[in-house]
């Protein structure tokens, strides 16, 4: 098989993590992360060929130093690597309403980029620092930008706006955007395989649950409805994230109980969720330790974050009428077998029933149905953004190619 290898970066803030994949078939030959940007004790770490390594980065390294790093010594120590890269693939949290789909890097697209600053004022602003550091680094190489929006943009206006003032839309862009959607994406093209049917006849809805989650409508292909908001704050219960919420609790905090807008914001980005009802943690893995342990807590975090689940994945039979499959993605959704029982459970009205043995068993990266024949179709499809990035990077630098006669 020949290989298409495309360097994908995902650049935060403050860390960086880059993977080298080969857009034929998804393989990640290199994998890692460099964190703890513009600190005294910048580091990266990473994997090739399996093996693990790390070490410090300069102390305060940031976006351009930790690229230089991979190339000179992480890639080039793998012989001719650099030379067989065919893009540089980059995540973009939010493009707004100007990205529908992923494109080729220039100066105008660069321009939007910081022009949706507003929307992901962390994000945003390192994507670019990523995609400069990556221009200096790979001048002769194209730079492809793939949003996380992007998947997002077919919805109809009744599912993305907002019941405010139509002006708050139309001056401000407050609106529902979605987020997870090159995961989304990639689940409906596996899921379109899985169940041989076209993609354009493909109903499903997608829950991509990690620390961040979220669930989205998929209706003949497209996305037509999604839990997140107008940043990934809205929606289902996830690791530190509030989810859904009625805004009046903020002006009740505020006005009579003296918290400042930073740190309710700090309140519902990083110390609710999971973490904030069980007081324990974030990482589902402990919150299901601790509720076999029957924490009360625990068990309260677990059953709010199944009922809501549940109850969006209901809400989602009004658009689309049919439902071909649920898809369970996302570190808990590949991995937690109690989450999926329980949540099918919740929707047993549809007539969901649970196969026990290929539900406990389809964990740590297999894909595949976890109902019972006699059961609408639910099932398990790892998730894979890093092989979307590669294949759209790929995809559009041969058809800017130059066409021979
Ligand atoms: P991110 O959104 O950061 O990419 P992941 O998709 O990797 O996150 O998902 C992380 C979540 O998956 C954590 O809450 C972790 O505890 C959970 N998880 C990973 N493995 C398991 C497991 N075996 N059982 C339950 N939860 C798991």
């Amino acid at each position: 098989m020949s290989s298409k290898l495309v360097l994908v970066l995902n650049c935060g803030s403050s860390s960086l993590k880059f993977a080298v994949v080969n857009a034929v078939n998804g393989e990640n030959l290199i994998s890692g992360l460099a964190e703890c940007f513009n600190l005294a004790d910048a580091r990266i770490k990473w994997t090739t060929h399996g093996k693990k390594d790390s070490t410090n980065l300069p102390p305060m390294s940031a976006h351009s130093e930790a690229v230089a790093y991979i190339v000179e010594h992480i890639i080039k120590k793998e012989g001719s690597l650099a030379s067989q890269f065919v893009a540089i693939g980059h995540r973009i949290v939010h493009g707004g309403e100007k990205f529908t789909h992923s494109v080729l890097v220039d100066e105008n697209v660069i321009n939007n980029i910081e022009e949706c600053i507003s929307l992901a004022p962390l994000h945003n602003p390192a994507h670019v620092l990523g995609i400069r550091a990556a221009q200096a680094a790979f001048p002769e190489l194209p730079q492809v930008v793939v949003f996380d929006t992007a998947f997002h943009q077919s919805m109809p206006a009744k599912a993305f706006m907002y019941a405010l003032p139509y002006a708050l839309y139309k001056d401000k862009g407050i609106r529902r955007y979605g987020m997870h959607g090159t995961s989304h994406l990639f689940i409906t093209q596996e899921a379109a395989i899985a169940l041989d049917k076209p993609i354009s006849e493909l109903n499903i809805i997608s829950a991509h649950l990690g620390n961040g989650a979220s669930v989205t409508a998929i209706k003949n292909g497209q996305c037509v409805d999604t839990s997140m908001g107008m940043t990934p704050l809205a929606g289902l219960v996830m690791g530190t994230r509030c989810g859904d919420l009625d805004p009046s609790i903020i002006e009740h905090l505020i006005a009579h109980e003296g918290y400042t807008i930073e740190q309710i914001m700090d309140i519902l980005q990083k110390e609710s969720g999971l973490l904030g009802i069980s007081g324990i943690s974030s990482d589902f893995r402990t919150i299901t330790e601790e509720h076999l342990k029957n924490n009360p807590r625990a068990t309260l975090a677990l059953d709010m974050f199944t009922y809501r689940l549940a109850k969006y994945i209901a809400s989602y039979a009004v658009p689309l009428g049919r439902i071909d499959a649920i898809v369970f993605t996302g570190g808990i959704g590949e991995n937690s077998a109690l989450v999926r029982q329980k949540v099918l459970e919740l929707l047993s009205i549809f007539s969901y029933h649970v196969d026990v043995q290929k539900n406990e068993t389809t964990i740590l990266g297999k894909s595949g149905i976890i109902s019972t024949p006699d059961s609408p179709i639910a099932m398990v499809i790892p998730t894979n953004e890093e092989w979307v990035i590669a294949k759209d990077a790929v995809a559009l630098v041969e058809q800017s190619a130059p066409v021979c006669a």
